[in-house]
């Protein structure tokens, strides 16, 4: 990608309203722009690192045998009228009514509407299990809007809801989501850890959340350093320092959540007639599970775990580009001819590279790729009349000069 063609209108002052360093360099480096509170429009390279978090989710539920639908955002109040939430759901729904004045919402989950799209289809055990999700926008009007992408009224959510006629199958697949979910957060670089948690609105019997591990989170863990022990302090209230149920010593953190994975059982099977014939002919309603991960909300905690003064340090995996090629001065035609090679090359390699071809001082293009934050950088300057470049480290923001040859093998390895 040439870098005077990408839409990328970043900001050399701190914004004003942006109380968190995740939010600051959200906008700075013009990865998205506000439209509304709580309400965003995803810049190229916000979008790129979106989808990137999008395409680590893929990879990891289609592994266990979990596949993609997509529902509407747009629901018919009938459904929560028949799960009983039209009324319970409160003021986070937003409501409205079509020109037959008929009711709507904008869908803040999907319990009801997967529910209802299943319910003909699984009339026997043998459909059974079954695992479906989705990515998509949600809309919830939150009494509190805040820090960019962290809760927005409008936000990204990967939801998965899973179907079982035993409540060993259900266990069965809760855990191995549960080891999905570990599988994701680790590739996109977050430090976290898994907590017992509240079922709260949702229903359900059992339920967990991934805590992201940051001052700013707004929840607060209770964790042990010698056990397994970790919930969330809606669950259970110990002072740090006393003792926990296992014996061990308590110690708090504050965490942003980033999933939460609950063990619905039968409640939304029941309210919506969702039911099939077990193996001795015997009507049950379907035993469920649902499982949501914040999407655009995990850009955030990884900008908020990844970075330095200058700007991102994208974990490697949510980088916008793999690679940043800077031709230093343009008007050098020996600068941008081995710039452009190297670019060229290095696409061919099938990485994603941006190519700063912007006729710009060498000082706003290095500050720029600050922000851009791709794991690798190489500076095409003077030291071209030698054939060296200048290959630096996003994450250790060390310098090497090198050949051109070895940034290339380096990059590429
Ligand atoms: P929270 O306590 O933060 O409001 P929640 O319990 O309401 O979250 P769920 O209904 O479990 O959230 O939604 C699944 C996931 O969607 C959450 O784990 C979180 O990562 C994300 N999420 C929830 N609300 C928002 C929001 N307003 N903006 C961005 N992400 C959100
Ligand atoms: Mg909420």
């Amino acid at each position: 990608m040439r870098q005077s063609l990408l839409f990328v209108p970043t900001l050399r002052e701190v914004p004003a309203d942006a109380e968190t360093v995740s939010h600051q360099y959200l906008l700075r480096g013009g990865y998205v722009k506000q439209n509304a509170a709580g309400i965003y429009t995803y810049l190229p390279l916000g979008l790129r690192v979106l989808k990137n978090v999008e395409m680590i989710v893929r990879e990891e539920l289609n592994a266990i045998g979990c596949s993609e639908l997509l529902m509407p955002a747009l629901q018919p109040a009938e459904l929560w009228q028949e799960s009983g939430r039209w009324d319970d759901y409160g003021a986070e729904m937003m409501r409205l009514k079509d020109r037959h004045d008929r009711q709507f919402c904008l869908g803040p989950t999907h319990e009801e509407v997967i529910t209802s799209v299943t319910r003909d289809y699984i009339n026997s055990y043998k459909k059974l299990p079954l695992a479906l999700y989705q990515i998509q926008t949600k809309y919830r009007d939150e009494q509190r809007p805040r820090f960019g992408l962290m809760r927005g009224r409008e936000f990204v959510m990967k939801d998965l809801y899973t179907f079982h006629a035993s409540q060993d199958n259900l266990d069965e697949w809760y855990d191995k989501v549960a080891q999905a979910y570990q599988n994701i957060f680790t590739r996109c670089g977050l430090n976290f850890r898994k907590v017992e948690a509240d079922s709260g609105a949702i229903g359900g019997s059992e339920s967990a959340e991934f805590m992201v591990l940051s001052a700013i989170g707004e929840d607060t863990i209770i964790y042990s350093d010698t056990t397994d022990f970790a919930a969330n302090s809606e669950v259970i209230d110990v002072a740090e320092g006393s003792q926990l149920p296992d014996g061990s010593v308590a110690k708090h953190a504050k965490g942003i959540e980033v999933g939460h994975i609950f063990k619905l059982g039968t409640k939304y099977s029941e309210a919506m007639n969702a039911n099939f014939l077990d193996e001795n002919g015997r009507k049950q309603p379907v035993i469920m599970g649902c499982y949501g991960i914040g999407v655009s909300r995990v850009v955030m905690a990884a900008i908020e775990q990844n970075h330095d003064e200058l700007g991102v340090v994208w974990p490697s995996q949510l980088a916008p580009f793999d690679v940043h090629v800077i031709p230093v001065v343009m008007k050098q035609t020996a600068q941008v001819e081995a710039a452009l090679e190297i670019y060229e090359q290095l696409q061919q390699a099938g990485l994603n590279v941006l190519f700063d071809d912007r006729d710009e001082r060498a000082g706003v293009k290095f500050s720029d790729a600050d922000l851009v934050g791709a794991p690798y950088r190489i500076v095409v300057g003077r030291g071209v009349s030698e054939g060296l470049v200048e290959l630096k480290n996003r994450a250790t923001n060390e310098a090497v000069e090198v050949t051109i040859a070895e940034a290339i093998t380096l990059v590429t390895k």
